[in-house]
């Protein structure tokens, strides 16, 4: 058994749950800070339900499930009860989070700018919305073959992610024990999981590309719904005719599904499986509501790469694919970005919107420069809050050891907490009313020097603490370690007053 792996880092927060009105059988978790001059703030809580200070986690029995019970009847994805005009308890629960009516929910995942995903089986997630009218979202990834392999370990590095803020969590294991590793992982978890399919398909057939085969991929895909996968990288928008232009590129193919899909197509002398199989696969996803994320197989691995032919040819046939989906009332959201230069970035956004019909974006960074190793959680947040602010709704996160090495937990925090950062960021620029009123609260504590509430607003409450308890070591001073008692203007400027 893990013990306080899964605790909230705030730390005066009491966990605070909201009921519904319409579905009054729901309960949603949201942290409440109580700030030391009597007012509250209530911020979206990523650990949901179960993240207080004293709950520790049982990997064999895994998460009580948060909504076993709420779908009755016949069985319908969200976008088809969405177009109906059934607000579902799901949609209801996002609604709270994001402090919005539900009725504003279910019309976004109807005309497909926002989805819900949310495996029939996986009851342990609680539902949280993605779409660029919504809070800007981000993703970690994990894997076996990127920070250990134990299995403790991958559950371990999902809920380390989501203390930190995580919205979702995409397990990439590609070696041993894929399957049990993903078990825990779904079992233990309450945010949206999601993976990339041809991963274990191509274990399933030792690493050799050339075996691979659309039932090999179709009989993954159901081991997966079944399992309780919420959405799918699916790269079958690579098509065959744009392999030639990525290879002329500067670093050719980047993405490891891109790359696995380009050296099938180019032994077989066949169009990707994954094209010609498409309906296929909406009409499975549909059976368990797993949502598409339409994978960029294409996105630029440099600079200098950035919005060129291949990559754009792949985004427009995203588009297509989009509106088959939808046909299935399957939930769709799009994958982006990579390197881009900064004034290439609205381009993106812009091309994507048109193309893609409205559903929502996934960007991983854009990492805004090539020459960033060893900083590239860096490179990439400029990129992630640029396209945030344009309307991106979710950002894959990028640690400092991108290009590099493994992530360890250190690294991953630093990656979770910089990309917060950036869709914060994005969120201010938006608009947001719970960002802006955060961070007035966060500037009001800053003036009067309440030190507890200023951490306790930070995105990452333990290192503020430390640092300035490292220098100061007093909760009551009015001033800080950066000028000293005798130079702090905020204390001059009050003196004046
Ligand atoms: S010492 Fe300087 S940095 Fe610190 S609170 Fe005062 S003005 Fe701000």
């Amino acid at each position: 058994m893990f013990k306080k792996l899964f605790h909230n880092p705030i730390e005066c927060k009491s966990k605070h749950y909201v009921e519904g009105k319409i579905h009054p059988e729901i309960r949603v978790g949201v942290c409440r800070i109580s700030l030391t001059n009597g007012e509250q703030i209530d911020l979206y809580d990523t650990t949901g339900l179960y993240g207080d200070a004293n709950h520790t986690i049982d990997i064999e029995r895994g998460l009580p499930p948060a909504r076993s019970r709420w779908q009755e009847g016949e069985f319908r994805t969200q976008l088809s009860l969405a177009r109906r005009g059934v607000i579902t308890p799901e949609m209801e629960y996002a609604a709270i989070r994001e402090g919005v009516e539900a009725e504003f929910v279910r019309a976004k995942i109807a005309k497909g700018e926002a989805i819900l995903p949310c495996n029939r089986n996986h009851p342990e997630a609680e539902p949280m919305v993605i779409g660029r009218d919504f809070l800007v979202k981000i993703n970690s990834n994990i894997g076996n073959s990127a920070l250990g392999s134990s299995i403790e370990e991958e559950v371990e590095k999902a809920l380390w992610s989501i203390k930190w803020g995580a919205d979702t969590v995409m397990d990439l294991s590609t070696g041993a024990n894929i399957h049990q590793t993903r078990e825990a992982i779904l079992r233990n978890t309450p945010v949206p999981i999601g993976t990339v399919p041809l991963y274990q398909a191509l274990e399933k057939v030792d690493g050799v590309v050339e075996n691979l085969s659309w039932e090999v991929y179709r009989e993954t895909l159901i081991e997966q719904c079944r399992q309780g996968v919420d959405y799918f990288t699916i790269h079958a928008g690579l098509l065959r005719e744009f392999v030639p232009m990525a290879l002329k590129r500067v670093t050719g193919i980047v993405s490891r599904g891109g790359s696995i899909m380009a050296k099938w197509m180019e032994h077989h002398a066949a169009q990707n499986f994954l094209y010609t199989n498409f309906n296929e696969i909406c009409e499975i996803c549909a059976d368990y509501d797993v949502a598409l994320s339409l994978g960029d197989g294409l996105r630029p691995g440099s600079i200098a790469d950035a919005n060129d032919q291949a990559q754009y040819g792949e985004l427009k046939i995203l588009g297509e694919l989009t509106l088959k989906a939808w046909e299935y009332d399957v939930q769709v959201i799009i994958e982006g970005p990579g390197h881009v230069p900064m004034h290439l970035i609205e381009d993106n956004m812009v091309k994507q919107r048109e193309w893609c019909h409205g559903a929502p974006f996934y960007t991983l960074g854009p990492l805004v420069s090539d020459i960033g190793a060893g900083y590239d959680h860096i490179t990439s947040a400029i990129g992630g809050a640029m396209i945030g602010w344009m309307g991106t709704a979710m950002l894959c996160y990028v640690t400092t050891k991108e290009h590099l090495a493994l992530p360890n937990k250190d690294d991953v925090r630093e990656g979770v907490v910089t990309f917060k950062l950036a869709a914060h960021a994005a969120d201010i620029a938006k608009g947001n009313r719970s960002a802006l009123a955060r961070d007035l609260a966060m500037s009001r504590a800053r003036y009067d020097f309440r030190w507890a509430d200023q951490f306790n607003l930070s995105l990452d409450p333990e290192r503020a603490r430390r640092m300035h308890y490292e220098m100061v070591g007093n909760s009551d001073a009015d001033y800080c370690g950066m000028c000293g008692p005798h130079f702090c203007a905020m204390r001059i400027t009050k003196s004046i007053k």
